[in-house]
């Protein structure tokens, strides 16, 4: 089963924000540990998340390998019931102990006392093989891995282990189908959101934007674009449509400026799953008043726990023909042109921009 040899690796190194990253490709030594595998990385996407380390908005562990959205091929496994090499897998971001209390009592392993996090994690820790712009990556004994069925293409699948299993723990916190709900952010968050959600059979799904070039995809992934330029129009609007309120809205922007609209704009005892404001510019200017005089339900969610990646692969089968996810992939850039993949990722005509390894 374990088999010591030589791999080739290629990987760029990230060392701070406004330098450029360091290519390398080098042979190296790897022995696995019981229940740890070896993923030849088929897709990569750049997620929000990295554009913010890139441009120093958020500080990593460097120097360190970058992304954390992939899907891949098992090319050595050791010791992983129900897993061969050859099987098309993506992964949970984060390695957890399962059993400290946040794994066992609290049932969010995302926030384990152990964590670890792919991406995001110095090229000092274990093999180095951390993160996802390299031709392999190094998954550890408490990462959950899941196949990823055929129907569902290395485009469709690469964002599952970051954006689309953090909005399927997002809409999993709604205490019932709503009826009516408001996405404030049309990203590749909200649209996912709006996938969900119009699957689960929710009759009305909104979703603000500023940027109208989103609007296309907004209507595709089910839900009503609106013009979110003019914060006061769009208000005016969605109260108009909504009636009493709504029942649930999900903040997937990142702008705090957007909170009291929203708190405006939920019906009693309406619930608030705050996703996108994960950044200390986040003050928020509401009263706790507003909160209980409306009987407000507000929660916060962050990454997500295994179970959550099962069920986004899972929605990506069931629908793979409902919503067009594979548009909202660009081509492949190359590994060794990762610069040129973020640049294009910056100007946000793409969801997400996708980047592919030379070594197969
Ligand atoms: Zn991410
Ligand atoms: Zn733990």
């Amino acid at each position: 089963m374990q088999e010591d040899k030589l791999i080739k690796t290629e990987f760029q190194i990230f060392e701070e924000a406004g330098k450029s990253f360091n290519y390398e490709e080098k042979e190296i030594e790897l022995n696995l540990n019981s229940g740890e595998v070896l993923v030849k990385v088929l897709l990569s996407t750049i997620c929000g998340s990295d554009l913010h380390t890139i441009e120093g908005k958020r500080k990593e562990d460097v120097p360190c390998i970058l992304g954390h959205e992939a899907v891949g091929e098992i090319i050595r496994i050791n010791d992983r019931k129900g897993f061969e090499i050859g099987d098309r897998v993506t992964w949970t971001i984060a390695d957890s102990c399962g059993k400290c209390a946040a794994c066992t009592d609290y049932g969010l392993p995302e926030k384990c006392h152990e964590l670890f996090k792919y991406g995001h994690a110095s090229i000092n820790k274990g093999s180095g093989l951390n993160g996802c712009y390299s031709n392999i990556i190094h998954i550890r004994r408490g990462t959950h891995l899941v196949k990823v069925p055929e129907v569902v293409s290395n485009p469709m699948a690469a964002p599952a282990n970051c954006a689309l299993a953090t909005m399927v723990n997002a809409v999993s916190q709604l205490k019932k189908v709503p009826k009516k709900v408001v996405v404030q952010g049309g990203g590749l968050l909200g649209v996912y959101a709006c996938a969900l959600l119009e699957e689960m059979g929710v009759s009305e799904i909104y979703c603000s934007d500023i940027n109208l070039d989103r609007f296309d995809i907004i209507g595709k992934f089910g839900a009503v674009p609106v013009d979110g330029r003019d914060m006061q129009k769009a208000t005016a609007f969605l109260l108009d449509r909504l009636g009493d309120g709504a029942d649930a809205i999900i903040e997937v922007a990142g702008v705090k400026e957007l909170i009291p609209q929203g708190i405006s704009l939920l019906r009693p005892g309406g619930e608030y799953v705050l996703v996108g404001l994960v950044h200390p510019d986040s003050e928020l200017n509401i009263t706790a008043e507003q909160i209980i005089r409306k009987c407000l339900t507000v929660r916060g969610v962050h990454n997500y726990a295994p179970w959550h990646l099962e069920e986004a692969i899972d929605f990506l089968e069931r629908n793979h023909r409902n919503f067009p996810f594979g548009e909202l992939v660009s081509p492949p850039f190359n590994l060794e042109n990762l610069e040129e993949a973020v640049m294009e990722a910056k100007k946000q005509h793409w969801f997400r921009v996708s980047v592919k390894p030379k070594h197969k």
